[in-house]
């Protein structure tokens, strides 16, 4: 190889770690929340670097919360205070559903979107792509409800593996989860201990019986 097309591949070499880091930087996570309880509060010390990332209001997330949690509790400064010990992960779920909800556009999966009021409607607009959903918070819980089987972490239940994904895993359905379990094999019957809840999926481990 001489120097000439060496320092051609360099340069594209740089070019792709360039792109790729971009795309990184340009990836969405959803923020995690920084949680310390004073007394019998629970304080969400990120509040506002939390509104800030998501492009929304205070008082939106804020009542979405408390709500959610079935709680009181006010905006602090740029910190939020809930009445009550509150687990840090109960509040990462709940922050999880607000972005599934009121933020990330179902098209193209990006952040960038504006909540917009038409007549009754509440629209979720994005910036990025332009498409147009309506936010259907409602349908959604009472979806929920009807089934009566909602997962939390920690707990155990038990549940029947139906199939083995793709990289192996145990895979069990319960109410609307999906649950991925380790170690087991199709058709068998196990005891689940539920490690970790994001949205409709749930990632579990089998507990001695
Ligand atoms: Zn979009």
């Amino acid at each position: 190889m001489d120097i000439y097309d060496y320092q051609k591949l360099l340069k594209r070499v740089q070019e792709d770690e360039r792109l790729k880091r971009l795309e990184d930087t340009e990836r969405f996570t959803i923020p995690k929340v920084d949680v310390i309880y004073e007394g019998r509060t629970t304080i969400l010390r990120n509040f506002e670097k939390i509104l800030s990332t998501l492009n929304r209001d205070a008082d939106h997330l804020l009542k979405f919360f408390l709500r959610e949690l079935g709680t009181a509790g006010e905006k602090d400064g740029s910190r939020a205070i809930f009445q009550g010990r509150i687990p840090a992960h109960q509040i990462q779920n709940k922050l999880e559903e607000y972005v599934e909800t009121f933020v990330l556009c179902q098209e193209c999966g990006r952040p960038d979107t504006q909540l917009i009021k038409k007549d009754r409607l509440l629209l979720l607009r994005c910036d990025a792509c332009g498409a147009v959903r309506s936010v259907t918070t409602r349908k959604k819980k009472v979806l929920a409800r009807v089934g009566e089987e909602s997962l939390e972490e920690g707990k155990v239940y038990e549940v029947t593996i139906t199939d083995i994904g793709r990289k192996g895993d145990g895979i069990a359905r319960y109410g609307k989860y999906t649950i991925y379990v380790p170690n087991t094999v199709k058709g068998a019957k196990v005891k689940v201990k539920i490690e970790k809840i994001s949205g409709n999926l749930a990632f579990a481990r089998c507990v001695e019986q």
